[in-house]
């Protein structure tokens, strides 16, 4: 499968030798719906206007002060700010492969390109090593302040930067960069006297030196991937401030029976087991990962796919501890479980990490992001009270154009600007089609590709029309995946209904396919409630709407009539949709029927003995449900996914 492998062109490109079920696409590009707005969104404005965010925030003044062109302090105290800028980077090298990307717009990135190209070649130190944190503030230092530095971590991301501008330019002068950096980091880490034997504070460096090995074919990288993955949970880091589990020190991963500590390390670490076991075909490591992303979706992820329930260290809480209005659900948690969710799918083929990575994408991950594409949200709640007053700073609910933590603003950018990649799978003698965006996609089965042309309007519409575009003269199974919320799914080939039936989330149809054929994909598609475990305190007596991949919440904005903190909702009423408020694009919204409480003007404060009931409510209301993604876009008011039933 070498030939296969090397041809991917997006965020994974399998080694040669990798042993897995399935395989990323070799080509894709959307090409219509939600999805290619976002990424026009992200295209044209996110993208090009971060290069001044990220002027106007300091990062790229520490840089140049690492280079000896500028002077001046080091701005900002935290000291992971080169790694928002190689995101960033990283979401340019992906965009330059867009078709849709303008000519003058290509230019305009490429030049940023150049020049950032240009600052990271005058800025390392003889040897290598470049990190703008430690040469201006602590000159000569390096690889001591493992727990706090990132500098690993930094590192990760550069790498990673590097891996998708090489790939999709072919251009290799940040690669070099990379390599020596990453170089360096090999030839310091490592058991061998003389060398650190430690790991970074936070995992990143362990998936971008994979990717690095799949890139230049240099085994040392996937070593060393593999060295801080089994030293880590040695409490080698010894940093008490935030406890072992922060750093994802407390446990090695082969014997942690739970994710614990900061959900944005957790799950970029298991990430990069993911990706050494893909490459290693390491038994232990995917137990690890396998058992590990169970207990999460079993008890600590979010109805959005979000994960981390605590503000405090950005941490996952107890099982069920998931509470609405102080839910964390960093965005980069987001993608960071859809990163671990799509390494998961290629190893298994299983389509219950499709469906969490769906989940999470038009949930948890979407939300982050304003519709205007210029502001973004850190923390993601589920509920936001009346009368909460919003700070304006990172983690609080409310949207802003740029943190001083800015991790996710970027994050963001990298992962819509590659997201064409996360839609189609390849295998020996399958395609397995996992995510329903309009757009044609390449994927090899067995040495041959197979070209498929997707035309839907997912996720307001579960019709889905796909063609055979070019196919191998042997036959093949065609894998389209059933969402775990669909009940009822048909599916019809050249106008005859299949004759098998959907088993364990997969539609396998394994037949001879020529081109033109055509298949049509219905996932019917209604409203509907969704109940909590009564285990989940906070969603007790509660529902949630949803409608195909999309959490639905009630915004003040379209529920004036009400508090949103009096209504209930009538499950058993009619549900309908409808067009939302235009200031939401081409969105529906959920129209539903319920009843609203009257208070006691006398009641003084809010507790009566068991005996004294509260008022039922009572007067009926209309309630409006817009999806939970386009919430917070008209202004600060009240939001609620979870709502009492009547
Ligand atoms: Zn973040």
């Amino acid at each position: 499968m070498t030939e296969a492998n090397v041809r991917a062109t997006g965020p994974i490109r399998l080694g040669g030798t990798a042993g897995t079920t399935l395989r990323p696409a070799t080509g894709a590009a959307i090409t219509g719906g939600l999805w290619a707005e976002r990424r026009r969104v992200n295209r044209e404005i996110s993208i090009p206007g971060a290069w001044d965010r990220l002027h106007e925030a300091g990062n790229f003044h520490n840089l140049e002060l690492a280079a000896g062109r500028a002077s001046g302090e080091y701005v900002n105290e935290l000291p992971f700010l080169d790694s928002d800028v190689y995101k960033w980077l990283e979401a340019v090298g992906w965009v330059l492969a867009d078709p849709d990307l303008a000519p003058e717009r290509a230019a305009g990135l490429r030049s940023q390109l150049d020049e950032t190209e240009k600052l990271l070649r005058a800025a390392p130190q003889p040897d290598g090593y470049l990190d703008s944190h430690f040469q201006v503030r602590f000159p000569g230092e390096r690889f001591v302040q493992l727990p706090w530095g990132h500098e690993l971590y930094c590192a990760g991301h550069l790498v990673q930067a590097a891996v998708a501008v090489h790939r999709t330019t072919g251009d290799d002068g940040l690669l070099r960069i990379a390599r020596r950096v990453a170089d360096l980091v090999v030839e310091s880490f490592g058991p061998e006297p003389g060398r650190v034997d430690g790991v970074c504070g936070h995992p990143e460096i362990e998936t971008a030196l994979v990717e690095l090995y799949r890139e230049t074919g240099e085994p040392s990288y996937l070593a060393r991937a593999r060295y801080f993955i089994d030293r880590r949970g040695h409490g080698l880091l010894g940093d008490a401030r935030f406890g072992p589990q922060y750093w994802q020190d407390h446990q090695p991963i082969r014997e942690a029976p739970s994710v614990e500590g900061h959900a944005v390390r957790q799950l970029y670490l298991l990430a990069g087991v993911a990706d050494v076991h893909l490459e290693d075909g390491d038994p232990s490591l995917l137990d690890a990962a396998t058992r590990l992303w169970t207990e999460m979706v079993a008890t600590k992820v979010y109805l959005t796919g979000g994960i981390g329930a605590h503000h405090k260290d950005e941490a996952f809480g107890d099982p069920y501890e998931l509470p609405n209005e102080r839910s964390y659900c960093e965005t980069c948690a987001a993608i960071s479980s859809i990163m671990f969710c799509w390494r998961m799918l290629i190893i298994t083929a299983e389509a219950k990490y499709a469906d969490l990575l769906e989940r999470t994408l038009y949930n948890g991950f979407l939300a982050g992001l304003s519709l205007d594409g210029q502001h973004y949200i850190y923390a993601n709640p589920l509920q936001v009270r009346e009368g909460h007053v919003t700070s304006g700073t990172d983690g609080d609910y409310a949207r802003v154009p740029w943190f001083s933590c800015a991790c996710c603003p970027p994050n963001v950018m990298r992962t819509l600007a590659s997201l064409e990649h996360y839609v189609l799978l390849g295998g020996d003698r399958r395609a397995a089609l996992h995510q329903y965006i309009p757009g044609r996609y390449t994927a090899e089965v067995g040495d041959a590709p197979v070209t498929l042309e997707v035309e839907t309007d997912y996720p307001w519409s579960g019709a889905i029309s796909i063609r055979v575009v070019s196919t191998p003269t042997h036959p093949w199974a065609l894998a389209v995946r059933i969402p775990d919320w669909v009940g009822g799914a048909s599916l019809i080939v050249d106008g005859v209904p299949a004759q098998t039936a959907p088993q364990e989330g997969w539609w396998v149809v394994d037949r001879q396919w020529s081109s033109g054929d055509q298949i049509e994909l219905t996932l019917p598609m209604e409203p509907r409630f969704t109940r909590a475990d009564p285990r989940l305190d906070v969603a007790r007596g509660s529902v949630a709407l949803e409608y195909g991949p999309l959490v639905y919440c009630f915004e003040a904005a379209d529920n004036t009539e009400h508090r949103l903190d009096d209504v209930a909702v009538d499950v058993t009423a009619p549900l309908e949709t409808a067009p939302a408020d235009p200031a939401l694009g081409m969105v529906t919204e959920i129209r539903a029927t319920g009843r609203a409480r009257t208070h006691r003007p006398d009641a003084w404060w809010p507790y009566r003995p068991v005996d004294e009931a509260y008022p039922e409510p009572d007067s009926p209301v209309r309630l409006t449900a817009v999806p939970y993604y386009t919430w917070g876009n008209r202004g600060v008011g009240a939001m609620r996914i979870w709502v009492p039933t009547t």
